[in-house]
Formats: structure tokens, C-alpha cells, sequence
């Protein structure tokens, strides 16, 4: 699809996050989010742009503290190792370079990316600076939790952060969380921006305005 990951690339310094989107966010699963799976099309036409592609995984142990028998706000979800935990079947994978995992610990939540790790024991910000990565683009579920935490964090950590809108679905245990949302994410300093500016910016489809891509200084 001519996707160009080289080093002319508008996007030679950007990751993709994709958040959580595991079978039990989806439609079918314990915590569905209404459309989740809708997500996936778009990311998987996003990923072969990025050069540094991180999948986040909710990953509780059975007696996590986030589960209504502890006491928590929701039903059982992304047990480790159980199928719900496991990323939607329809995720390509063959460009995600790294898994992080979070929320592994019985007593102690957590909706940001930024709070977990990967295998070898690396938060998400240490792996994003170790491959060079000054920006990231965010993706998946949901928007009004795990979306907002990851993109509002990686403001923190001092990342450039883009929203990719048409990629994310919210819970909406009231409506219109998913909106307020996007508007916080937007107040916070984080763009928010379609999957068809992301891929025309690329070179994939016709050009747009260059300056959500003008070049950071080195
Ligand atoms: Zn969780």
C-alpha cells in the first residue's frame, strides 16, 4: 500500500498504542465495549506506517481488586492467560514490536499504558525512548478510560500525543463520557485526529496540511 516507514517518513519517530483491544472489551466479551471491534480495520491499516507498534493488555489475576467480588466497579475481565485476556483475533500482528502488560497486580488498577510493562520488565515510556520515539498515536479501548489515561499520561512523560478518533470506542456508562473524553484529552494538549489525515500525512492517499507533521527539532 506504499506505506513508508523509512527514514523520510513523517512518522520515523512515532509509535502506535494500541490499548487493550483484547476479546473481553469486544462485542461477545465480559466488559464489551458497544463497537469495540470496530477499531480494528483502522489500526490494522495504521500499524504498517508506524516503526514501533506497542499492544497494551489489561492482565488481573482472578481476585483483582477492579472486579465487583473485591469490591470494584467491574465484572471479571482479562484474566491472565484466559482467551478474554488475549488481543482480538482480527488484530494483525505481525507489526506490533512490543506487549505491555498492566494492571497485574491484585491490588493495584491501572488504565494507562504507562503503567505496565513488558516482558522484560520495561515501562512503556523506557521502551518508546529507548527506540527514539517522540511521538505516539493513540488507539483502541476504551476512550473514556484506558484511551484517556494512556494519551493524558504520555502528555506527562512529555510525548507528543495524537488521538486517532475513528480508532477508539468509549464505555459510556453515561453518555457522552466518550466526547468528554476526547475534549479533555484535547484541553490536556493531545490532537486529535482521523485515521484518513494520519495515512493521507504518510503518503498513503491525497496530502494534508503539513503542519500537524512539521518536522521536531532533533
Ligand atoms: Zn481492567
Amino acid at each position: 500500500m506504499g506505506a513508508n516507514r523509512g527514514e523520510n517518513s513523517p512518522l520515523r519517530e512515532a509509535a502506535l498504542i494500541i490499548v487493550d483491544v483484547q476479546n473481553d472489551f469486544c462485542p461477545g466479551g465480559s466488559l464489551a465495549v458497544p463497537e469495540g471491534d470496530q477499531v480494528v480495520p483502522v489500526i490494522n491499516k495504521l500499524a504498517p506506517l508506524f516503526p514501533v507498534v506497542v499492544a497494551t493488555q489489561d492482565w488481573h489475576p482472578a481476585n483483582h481488586c477492579s472486579f465487583q467480588a473485591q469490591g470494584g466497579p467491574w465484572p471479571p475481565h482479562c484474566v491472565q492467560g484466559s482467551t478474554g485476556a488475549q488481543l482480538h483475533p482480527a488484530v494483525d500482528r505481525q507489526h506490533i514490536t512490543a506487549y505491555v502488560k498492566k494492571g497485574v497486580l491484585p491490588n493495584k488498577d491501572a488504565y494507562s499504558g504507562f503503567e505496565g510493562t513488558d516482558e522484560a520488565g520495561r515501562t512503556l515510556a523506557e521502551l518508546l525512548r529507548q527506540r527514539g520515539v517522540k511521538e505516539i498515536y493513540v488507539t483502541g479501548l476504551a476512550t473514556d478510560y484506558c484511551v484517556r489515561a494512556t494519551a493524558l499520561d504520555g502528555l506527562k512523560e512529555g510525548f507528543k500525543v495524537h488521538v486517532v478518533t475513528d480508532a477508539v470506542r468509549g464505555v459510556n456508562v453515561k453518555p457522552g463520557d466518550d466526547q468528554r473524553a476526547l475534549e479533555e484529552m484535547r484541553a490536556a494538549g493531545a490532537f486529535l485526529k482521523t485515521s484518513a489525515e494520519i495515512l493521507s500525512g504518510a503518503g498513503v492517499g491525497e496530502a494534508v496540511g503539513a503542519s500537524a507533521y512539521a518536522e521536531s527539532p532533533q
